[in-house]
């Protein structure tokens, strides 16, 4: 797909554009594109398509950790006696 320095269909700016998956009469920048309201149903969103089920990168979650050597450490007192 190629990109276009041209009038957003949208906003009206002259922005880098391409072609609107789900309206292909329109052009749009990657500020309309990422705003749409349609962006969540849109198969192929023409920016960043990446960016259409973006989750937090899985980390260590600290209150879970915190819980887990809270429960050892009951544990080992237990089984110490
Ligand atoms: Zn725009």
């Amino acid at each position: 797909m190629s990109i276009y320095w041209e009038r957003c269909s949208i906003c009206g700016r002259h922005r880098p554009t391409r072609q609107c998956w789900l309206h292909p009469e329109r052009i749009i920048c990657p500020y309309c594109c990422l705003a749409c309201p349609e962006r969540s149903i849109c198969p192929r969103p023409a920016w960043f398509p990446t960016l259409r089920h973006v989750q937090p990168a899985a980390k260590p979650q600290p209150k879970l950790e915190e819980a887990r050597r809270a429960l050892e450490e009951l544990l080992r007192k237990l089984e110490g006696g």
